[in-house]
């Protein structure tokens, strides 16, 4: 039982590795198709051109800092990317 239980630890741990693998993936193709119609590097909410900068450093994201931050404090979530834009130790 002790194995069984630790087996579905293994599972639900690399499940979750795996979603955000996913998210992740989404986002890059989401990121291709903007290159390919030509909206890439607009901010997906305020239309406003996303600094270089930050497309250096999340060459994916579709969002400007202010709209990144506006939509972390509406719905709570946790991107991935404001973590590594910020750098460790400052979340
Ligand atoms: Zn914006």
């Amino acid at each position: 039982m002790a194995e069984l239980g630790s087996d579905n630890f293994d599972q639900e741990l690399t499940l979750s590795l795996l979603g955000s693998e996913n998210e992740a993936l989404d986002q890059i193709e989401a990121a291709i198709k903007r290159i390919e119609d030509g909206s890439y590097g607009q901010c997906e909410d305020c239309g406003k051109q996303i600094p270089e900068s930050r497309l250096e450093a999340i060459p994916y994201t579709a969002l400007c800092v202010r709209c990144a931050a506006q939509r972390k404090k509406a719905t709570n979530y946790k991107p991935n990317e404001e973590a590594l834009a910020l750098g460790p130790g400052l979340g």
